[in-house]
């Protein structure tokens, strides 16, 4: 399966211009990689589908930003819209705090009187990050307070007014008739639907319930930061025919990124983020080793000592950063967050094995290699047991299979990170 998309990517990532007949090619490609994996027949289609409305999203994105549906210095109203636990009240604050840093001059209203501790919330969110807020604790007309919030900033001045709305746990006619009004009532100059990222297949519902309501514009995907891949974005996107314009990755204001659609959909195929991890390689690797490692990469040789290489990386950095999470493969199992210390641990024990291990064993290629005897005698050699040499050589071999997906594939040079 990796080998198929990557040829497709590979045959993308060639072309100069990325046209119709081109971008045909590669999903019919993806698309039989895909149902010879026993992908549901269906489920493809709508993917192809899908994918040609994602590829078009950068001039959807493009678009927005053009089209400057709002404006640093004129006053605009942005309503979020989504069901409870989607992560409206936290990506509020967060696309707040994103154009407070940018000169914008944000401010937030609760609109939220449905949930026992909805202002709290997001007057929290709002000192911690110095953003005027407008909420109440005795008014329960959602529609009232959001009109009165709105009429306060605009007095104010403020130019990126945001109103947090209330959410169910379930799409009812009742929250609809909340939004219709509240939109109505507002006059937002654009309606951003939030979605958490792990909803999965009933996102196209979810979506067009939403779009149906009132006027969504963007969508934002949260949780990115999951086990989700994020599939249920093409459906969102599909459904409200707008662009995903954010995505959040993490509970903190600083995780919230700007859409890219190339490492998305690398990652919806299982590869990582290519571009971002391209990115941190310039960032971590020394400027001398970068050529070798990229080389080495793009012939699809993951070796021990590429691996044993990598460690050294990590470790000189000090505490694991993002890095690590960006490496195709290696953060979720390898790197569970919030815990880095025995991630570090772990990488160093791996280390010390393959100390013990010959200059013909860290540079093969041959998994068949590493026989029992071997096995034996890199256990003794480093005062681990079998299983532990076991447990290592496993690992590799689990990095090794994902990392020949990047076989063949152009290798970005700095700057040029577009090329995938
Ligand atoms: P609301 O009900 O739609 O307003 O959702 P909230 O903003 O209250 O978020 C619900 C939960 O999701 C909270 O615990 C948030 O901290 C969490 N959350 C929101 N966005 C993200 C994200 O991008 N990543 C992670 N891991 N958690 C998030
Ligand atoms: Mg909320």
């Amino acid at each position: 399966l990796g080998g198929s998309i990557a040829r497709a990517l590979q045959q993308m990532s060639n072309a100069t211009i990325i046209d119709e007949k081109v971008l045909s090619e590669c999903l019919n490609e993806i698309s039989r990689a895909l149902l010879q994996s026993d992908v549901q027949f269906k489920l493809v289609r709508d993917m192809q589908a899908n994918i040609k409305r994602i590829v078009n999203l950068d001039d959807l994105a493009a678009g927005h930003n053009k089209r400057r549906i709002i404006q640093q210095g004129k006053t605009s109203v942005v309503m979020f819209v989504g069901l409870q636990g989607s992560g409206k009240t936290t990506t509020c604050t967060k696309y707040a705090y994103y154009h407070q840093k940018k000169g914008w001059k944000p401010a937030l209203v609760c609109a939220d009187t449905f949930r026992a501790g909805a202002f709290d919330q997001l007057k929290q969110n709002a000192t911690k990050t110095k953003i005027p807020y407008y909420g109440s604790y005795m008014e329960s007309d959602p529609v009232k307070i959001a009109v009165e919030g709105v009429e306060t900033f605009k007095k104010e001045n403020r130019d990126l007014i945001i109103v947090d709305t209330s959410g169910r746990h379930k799409q009812e006619a009742a929250l609809f008739e909340e939004m219709r009004q509240v939109s109505e009532a507002t006059k937002p100059d654009l309606i951003i639907f939030v979605m958490d990222s792990s909803i999965g297949q009933a996102a196209f519902d979810q979506a067009q319930a939403f779009k149906q309501s009132v006027a969504v514009g963007a969508v934002i995907i949260t949780k990115m930061d999951g086990h989700a891949k994020g599939g249920g974005a093409l459906s969102a996107v599909a459904a409200t025919k707008s662009p995903v314009i954010f995505i959040g990755t993490g509970e903190h204001m600083e995780e919230f990124e700007v859409f890219d659609v190339k490492p998305f959909v690398s990652r919806l195929l299982g590869m990582g983020d290519w571009s971002g991890f391209m990115d941190k390689i310039h960032e971590v690797v020394p400027t001398d080793q970068q050529p070798e490692l990229l080389q080495k990469l793009s012939e699809g040789s993951f070796t021990l000592r590429l691996m044993y290489e990598q460690f050294q990386n990590i470790l000189k950095m000090g505490p694991i950063g993002q890095v690590f999470s960006m490496l195709p493969g290696f953060s979720a199992e390898l790197m569970p967050k919030g815990h880095e210390k025995e991630s570090q641990a772990k990488i160093k024990r791996y280390m010390t094995m393959m100390d013990s291990m010959t200059n013909a064993e860290l540079d093969s290629t041959n998994p068949k290699l590493m026989n029992e005897s071997r096995i034996m005698r890199i256990a003794r050699g480093s005062g681990r047991s079998v299983r532990d040499v076991t447990e290592m050589l496993e690992e590799y071999k689990r990095l090794a299979k994902i990392w020949s997906k990047m076989k063949g594939l152009k290798i970005p040079k700095k700057g040029e990170m577009s090329a995938l």
